[in-house]
């Protein structure tokens, strides 16, 4: 038995199959299917122990199994398993007559990403405002902190380049540095740290960055924080085909 590992289950799931045997499992995966009345007119959530044994059969080393076998191995949630389980679901969905072994995957998909959906999760988001009275717009959010950190640098560097686009314009012997080089010198050390710390509250715990710029009144400002939300709200399912 694998239990949760590194990810929250949801509240209210089946109870702990006895066995972790396919057709063990595709009970409790059926049972979501078929009882309407609860969480989006399905049956009571999988188990986590089903979660994660659905996810293996899915496992590979490859891009497309990857995400899989993260979840299934150490129970990881990664951004790219939604997706991935989308690419699944969107190749058994071809056939004009699905024979019982495609019902069966699909089933099984579908009850996994149900699952996932329903699962708390804590969400680093950064925004900007690019001057005190501008509306901040969200320019990076991952699950993590060091993929946060990925999103943000790449921002950060376009910025650099968007607002001082002849790149540096002093002498690399001035010590009077330039605007820009002053800027990427405060950039880098915002993304050498850790600015809420793995543990911190979600909701609660926020970090700002502000660079002051000497040709401004107004110092542009990036803002880190937590959110406490879900899986599925995090990273919706994308609408059906047509
Ligand atoms: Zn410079």
């Amino acid at each position: 038995m694998r239990g949760p590992g590194t990810h929250t289950p949801p509240a209210d799931t089946q109870p702990q199959p006895a066995h972790n045997d396919s057709v063990t499992v595709m009970r409790q995966a059926h049972r979501w299917n078929r009882e309407p009345g609860t969480w989006r007119e399905h049956g009571p959530l999988i188990h986590p122990e089903a979660a994660r044994e659905i996810a293996a059969w899915w496992q590979s080393p490859g891009p497309a199994g990857l995400p899989f076998a993260a979840f299934a191995s150490t129970g990881t949630l990664t951004a790219d398993l939604a997706p991935a389980i989308e690419r699944e679901l969107s190749d058994l969905t071809g056939a004009a007559h699905l024979d019982p072994e495609t019902r069966e995957a699909r089933t099984a998909l579908r009850a996994l990403r149900a699952y996932l959906d329903a699962c708390p999760v804590t969400v680093w988001r950064v925004t900007h405002t690019p001057t005190p009275t501008a509306d901040p717009a969200i320019v990076a959010s991952a699950l993590t902190w060091p993929t946060t950190r990925e999103a943000l640098h790449a921002h950060l560097d376009e910025y650099a380049a968007t607002q001082w686009p002849a790149g540096c314009d002093t002498d690399q012997n001035d010590t009077d540095h330039c605007h820009r080089c002053r800027f990427q010198h405060d950039a880098a050390g915002w993304l050498a740290g850790d600015p809420l710390g793995f543990d911190a509250t979600p909701d609660t715990a926020a970090h700002t960055f502000r660079h002051e710029r000497a040709d401004h009144n107004a110092a542009p400002t990036w803002r880190v924080e937590r959110h406490a939300t879900t899986y599925g709200a995090e990273f919706p399912p994308s609408p059906p085909a047509p």
